[in-house]
Protein backbone atom coordinates (compact mmCIF):
# COMPACT_ATOMS: atom_id res chain seq x y z
CA UNK A 1 0.00 0.00 0.00
CA UNK A 2 1.56 3.27 -1.25
CA UNK A 3 0.44 6.82 -1.33
CA UNK A 4 -1.66 7.23 -4.30
CA UNK A 5 -2.90 10.85 -4.17
CA UNK A 6 -2.21 13.53 -1.78
CA UNK A 7 -4.25 16.82 -1.23
CA UNK A 8 -2.42 19.08 1.08
CA UNK A 9 -3.47 22.50 2.07
CA UNK A 10 -5.91 23.01 -0.61
CA UNK A 11 -8.32 26.17 -0.25
CA UNK A 12 -11.08 26.72 -2.30
CA UNK A 13 -13.80 29.90 -2.26
CA UNK A 14 -16.47 30.98 -4.05
CA UNK A 15 -18.00 34.25 -4.14
CA UNK A 16 -16.28 34.94 -1.00
CA UNK A 17 -17.47 31.94 0.70
CA UNK A 18 -14.98 29.50 1.53
CA UNK A 19 -16.36 25.67 0.63
CA UNK A 20 -12.88 24.38 1.03
CA UNK A 21 -10.51 25.14 3.81
CA UNK A 22 -7.38 24.02 4.43
CA UNK A 23 -8.31 20.62 3.18
CA UNK A 24 -6.04 17.73 3.03
CA UNK A 25 -6.51 14.03 2.04
CA UNK A 26 -4.16 11.32 1.57
CA UNK A 27 -5.73 8.17 -0.54
CA UNK A 28 -3.88 5.26 -0.85
CA UNK A 29 -3.09 1.82 -3.49
CA UNK A 30 -4.99 -0.05 -2.97
CA UNK A 31 -7.61 1.40 -0.51
CA UNK A 32 -11.58 1.69 -0.07
CA UNK A 33 -12.44 5.05 1.40
CA UNK A 34 -15.58 6.70 2.59
CA UNK A 35 -16.13 9.91 2.45
CA UNK A 36 -18.65 11.35 4.50
CA UNK A 37 -20.15 14.89 6.04
CA UNK A 38 -23.02 16.92 6.07
CA UNK A 39 -24.87 18.86 2.79
CA UNK A 40 -22.13 21.86 1.79
CA UNK A 41 -19.88 20.36 3.54
CA UNK A 42 -16.87 20.52 0.29
CA UNK A 43 -17.36 16.35 -0.94
CA UNK A 44 -18.28 17.51 -4.52
CA UNK A 45 -15.80 20.18 -4.96
CA UNK A 46 -13.52 18.07 -3.50
CA UNK A 47 -13.86 15.57 -6.44
CA UNK A 48 -14.21 18.25 -8.80
CA UNK A 49 -10.57 19.35 -7.79
CA UNK A 50 -9.24 16.10 -7.48
CA UNK A 51 -10.49 15.59 -11.06
CA UNK A 52 -9.42 19.27 -12.44
CA UNK A 53 -13.14 20.15 -12.74
CA UNK A 54 -12.35 23.10 -10.28
CA UNK A 55 -8.99 24.30 -9.89
CA UNK A 56 -8.37 25.15 -6.53
CA UNK A 57 -7.19 28.92 -4.54
CA UNK A 58 -3.73 27.05 -2.75
CA UNK A 59 -2.34 23.96 -1.81
CA UNK A 60 -0.98 21.03 -3.47
CA UNK A 61 -2.72 18.01 -5.19
CA UNK A 62 -0.09 15.48 -5.60
CA UNK A 63 -0.35 12.13 -7.87
CA UNK A 64 1.39 8.80 -8.22
CA UNK A 65 5.10 7.58 -6.94
CA UNK A 66 6.49 10.11 -9.29
CA UNK A 67 4.70 13.03 -6.85
CA UNK A 68 3.24 14.69 -9.85
CA UNK A 69 1.32 17.70 -9.46
CA UNK A 70 -2.20 17.76 -11.24
CA UNK A 71 -2.93 21.53 -10.66
CA UNK A 72 -2.34 22.89 -14.08
CA UNK A 73 -3.38 19.73 -15.94
CA UNK A 74 -6.88 19.90 -18.31
CA UNK A 75 -9.63 17.34 -16.85
CA UNK A 76 -8.79 14.63 -19.76
CA UNK A 77 -5.19 14.63 -18.99
CA UNK A 78 -6.46 14.03 -15.49
CA UNK A 79 -8.30 11.13 -16.42
CA UNK A 80 -5.91 9.58 -18.66
CA UNK A 81 -3.73 9.41 -15.35
CA UNK A 82 -6.49 6.91 -14.73
CA UNK A 83 -8.93 8.80 -12.54
CA UNK A 84 -12.33 7.66 -12.69
CA UNK A 85 -15.30 9.55 -11.48
CA UNK A 86 -18.74 7.71 -11.46
CA UNK A 87 -21.29 10.53 -11.08
CA UNK A 88 -24.71 9.94 -9.42
CA UNK A 89 -26.80 9.56 -12.48
CA UNK A 90 -25.86 6.67 -14.59
CA UNK A 91 -24.90 7.23 -18.32
CA UNK A 92 -25.24 4.61 -20.13
CA UNK A 93 -26.03 3.52 -23.30
CA UNK A 94 -29.87 2.64 -22.77
CA UNK A 95 -30.51 0.93 -26.37
CA UNK A 96 -27.15 -0.80 -26.63
CA UNK A 97 -26.93 -4.43 -24.78
CA UNK A 98 -24.73 -4.70 -21.44
CA UNK A 99 -21.99 -6.41 -23.50
CA UNK A 100 -22.04 -3.79 -26.47
CA UNK A 101 -21.82 -0.80 -23.04
CA UNK A 102 -18.72 -2.91 -22.28
CA UNK A 103 -17.23 -3.13 -25.06
CA UNK A 104 -17.39 0.62 -26.35
CA UNK A 105 -15.20 1.09 -22.80
CA UNK A 106 -12.70 -1.22 -23.76
CA UNK A 107 -12.64 0.45 -27.07
CA UNK A 108 -11.91 3.73 -25.90
CA UNK A 109 -9.05 2.82 -23.58
CA UNK A 110 -7.02 6.03 -21.52
CA UNK A 111 -3.52 7.63 -21.75
CA UNK A 112 -2.11 8.61 -24.64
CA UNK A 113 -0.84 5.56 -26.25
CA UNK A 114 -3.78 3.81 -25.81
CA UNK A 115 -3.90 3.12 -29.74
CA UNK A 116 -0.55 0.82 -29.07
CA UNK A 117 -2.64 -1.17 -26.20
CA UNK A 118 -5.98 -1.53 -28.50
CA UNK A 119 -7.13 -5.15 -27.07
CA UNK A 120 -7.75 -7.61 -29.56
CA UNK A 121 -11.08 -9.17 -30.14
CA UNK A 122 -10.73 -12.33 -28.09
CA UNK A 123 -8.88 -10.52 -25.52
CA UNK A 124 -11.56 -8.13 -25.18
CA UNK A 125 -14.27 -10.68 -25.22
CA UNK A 126 -12.56 -12.56 -21.85
CA UNK A 127 -12.27 -9.08 -20.36
CA UNK A 128 -15.56 -8.26 -20.53
CA UNK A 129 -16.70 -11.72 -19.45
CA UNK A 130 -14.65 -10.49 -16.52
CA UNK A 131 -15.97 -7.25 -15.57
CA UNK A 132 -19.24 -8.61 -16.11
CA UNK A 133 -18.68 -11.27 -13.23
CA UNK A 134 -17.18 -8.03 -11.15
CA UNK A 135 -19.73 -6.75 -11.09
CA UNK A 136 -22.65 -9.40 -10.94
CA UNK A 137 -23.72 -8.52 -14.36
CA UNK A 138 -22.80 -12.08 -15.88
CA UNK A 139 -26.40 -13.21 -16.83
CA UNK A 140 -27.36 -9.97 -17.93
CA UNK A 141 -24.64 -9.74 -21.08
CA UNK A 142 -27.01 -9.93 -23.62
CA UNK A 143 -29.86 -7.09 -22.29
CA UNK A 144 -30.24 -3.75 -23.29
CA UNK A 145 -29.13 -1.23 -20.93
CA UNK A 146 -32.21 0.09 -20.69
CA UNK A 147 -34.29 -2.86 -19.15
CA UNK A 148 -31.43 -3.01 -16.39
CA UNK A 149 -32.86 -1.72 -13.03
CA UNK A 150 -31.70 0.98 -11.60
CA UNK A 151 -29.38 -0.68 -9.67
CA UNK A 152 -27.69 -2.90 -12.42
CA UNK A 153 -27.54 0.23 -14.56
CA UNK A 154 -25.05 2.24 -11.78
CA UNK A 155 -23.13 -1.65 -11.73
CA UNK A 156 -22.74 -1.51 -15.73
CA UNK A 157 -21.83 2.37 -15.56
CA UNK A 158 -19.21 1.34 -12.80
CA UNK A 159 -17.96 -1.97 -14.87
CA UNK A 160 -17.50 1.01 -17.89
CA UNK A 161 -15.35 2.58 -15.82
CA UNK A 162 -13.16 -0.56 -14.67
CA UNK A 163 -12.60 -1.59 -18.10
CA UNK A 164 -10.98 1.64 -18.38
CA UNK A 165 -8.58 0.68 -15.98
CA UNK A 166 -8.50 3.32 -13.32
CA UNK A 167 -5.94 3.38 -10.59
CA UNK A 168 -8.33 5.58 -8.57
CA UNK A 169 -12.36 5.55 -8.79
CA UNK A 170 -14.30 8.30 -7.65
CA UNK A 171 -18.09 7.16 -6.66
CA UNK A 172 -20.68 9.80 -5.75
CA UNK A 173 -23.30 8.34 -3.82
CA UNK A 174 -23.98 5.06 -5.28
CA UNK A 175 -26.30 3.64 -2.86
CA UNK A 176 -28.97 6.09 -3.89
CA UNK A 177 -32.33 5.05 -5.09
CA UNK A 178 -31.03 1.12 -4.53
CA UNK A 179 -33.02 -1.41 -2.89
CA UNK A 180 -31.41 -2.98 0.66
CA UNK A 181 -30.49 -6.08 -1.56
CA UNK A 182 -28.48 -3.93 -4.50
CA UNK A 183 -27.01 -1.70 -1.55
CA UNK A 184 -25.90 -4.88 -0.13
CA UNK A 185 -24.14 -5.89 -3.92
CA UNK A 186 -22.92 -2.85 -4.42
CA UNK A 187 -21.08 -2.52 -1.06
CA UNK A 188 -19.54 -6.32 -2.80
CA UNK A 189 -18.88 -4.74 -6.23
CA UNK A 190 -16.87 -1.58 -4.57
CA UNK A 191 -15.19 -3.54 -2.09
CA UNK A 192 -13.92 -5.93 -4.67
CA UNK A 193 -13.03 -3.07 -7.14
CA UNK A 194 -11.00 -1.90 -3.90
CA UNK A 195 -9.04 -4.63 -3.72
CA UNK A 196 -6.48 -3.52 -7.07
CA UNK A 197 -6.80 0.11 -6.65
CA UNK A 198 -8.02 2.90 -5.10
CA UNK A 199 -11.59 3.69 -4.49
CA UNK A 200 -13.12 6.70 -2.56
CA UNK A 201 -17.05 6.71 -2.06
CA UNK A 202 -18.78 9.76 -1.26
CA UNK A 203 -21.84 8.81 0.47
CA UNK A 204 -24.70 9.87 2.61
CA UNK A 205 -26.18 6.41 3.84
CA UNK A 206 -24.48 5.57 7.15
CA UNK A 207 -25.40 1.80 6.99
CA UNK A 208 -24.09 1.62 3.45
CA UNK A 209 -20.84 3.04 4.83
CA UNK A 210 -21.33 0.61 7.66
CA UNK A 211 -20.95 -2.42 5.14
CA UNK A 212 -18.36 -1.01 3.41
CA UNK A 213 -16.06 -1.27 6.72
CA UNK A 214 -13.32 0.88 5.57
CA UNK A 215 -11.50 4.23 6.87
CA UNK A 216 -13.95 7.39 6.80
CA UNK A 217 -12.87 10.43 6.40
CA UNK A 218 -15.37 13.05 7.74
CA UNK A 219 -15.28 16.66 5.99
CA UNK A 220 -17.29 19.72 7.66
CA UNK A 221 -17.08 23.37 6.31
CA UNK A 222 -14.66 22.14 3.71
CA UNK A 223 -12.29 20.36 6.29
CA UNK A 224 -11.87 17.34 7.89
CA UNK A 225 -13.58 17.08 11.24
CA UNK A 226 -12.35 13.58 11.85
CA UNK A 227 -10.64 10.33 10.15
CA UNK A 228 -10.76 6.39 11.36
CA UNK A 229 -12.88 3.39 11.34
CA UNK A 230 -16.93 4.23 11.26
CA UNK A 231 -17.16 3.55 15.14
CA UNK A 232 -14.05 5.75 15.74
CA UNK A 233 -15.60 8.93 14.27
CA UNK A 234 -19.33 8.65 14.95
CA UNK A 235 -17.52 8.18 19.05
CA UNK A 236 -15.92 11.76 17.86
CA UNK A 237 -17.98 14.14 19.81
CA UNK A 238 -17.50 16.84 17.19
CA UNK A 239 -19.03 14.41 14.41
CA UNK A 240 -21.92 13.84 16.92
CA UNK A 241 -21.87 17.52 17.05
CA UNK A 242 -21.95 18.81 13.67
CA UNK A 243 -23.31 15.68 11.20
CA UNK A 244 -25.30 13.05 13.78
CA UNK A 245 -26.54 15.33 16.54
CA UNK A 246 -30.19 15.89 15.15
P1 LIG B 1 -21.33 18.69 -0.60
O1 LIG B 1 -21.02 17.93 -1.84
O2 LIG B 1 -20.60 18.15 0.60
O3 LIG B 1 -22.79 18.83 -0.34
P2 LIG B 1 -20.32 20.95 -2.09
O4 LIG B 1 -18.90 20.67 -2.39
O5 LIG B 1 -21.32 20.73 -3.16
O6 LIG B 1 -20.74 20.17 -0.77
O7 LIG B 1 -20.46 22.46 -1.65
C1 LIG B 1 -19.70 23.09 -0.65
C2 LIG B 1 -20.14 24.53 -0.57
O8 LIG B 1 -19.65 25.24 -1.69
C3 LIG B 1 -21.65 24.68 -0.57
O9 LIG B 1 -22.00 25.69 0.35
C4 LIG B 1 -21.95 25.12 -2.00
O10 LIG B 1 -23.08 25.93 -2.06
C5 LIG B 1 -20.69 25.88 -2.38
N1 LIG B 1 -20.39 25.76 -3.82
C6 LIG B 1 -20.00 24.64 -4.46
N2 LIG B 1 -19.79 24.89 -5.76
C7 LIG B 1 -20.05 26.20 -5.97
C8 LIG B 1 -20.02 27.08 -7.10
N3 LIG B 1 -19.65 26.64 -8.30
N4 LIG B 1 -20.37 28.36 -6.90
C9 LIG B 1 -20.73 28.81 -5.69
N5 LIG B 1 -20.78 28.06 -4.58
C10 LIG B 1 -20.45 26.75 -4.71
Amino acid sequence: MSSLLEVSGVSKTFDGFRAINDLSIQINEPELRAIIGPNGAGKTTFMDIVTGKTKPDVGRVVWGERNESLLGLSEAEIANKGIGRKFQKPTVFEDQTVRQNLAMALKNPRGPFAVLFHRKTEEGAARIEEIAAEIGLSDQLTRTAGELSHGQKQWLEIGMLLAQDPRLLLVDEPAAGMTAEEREKTTDILRRAAQTRAVVVVEHDMEFVRRLDCKVTVLHEGHVLAEGSLDHVTADPMVIDVYLGR
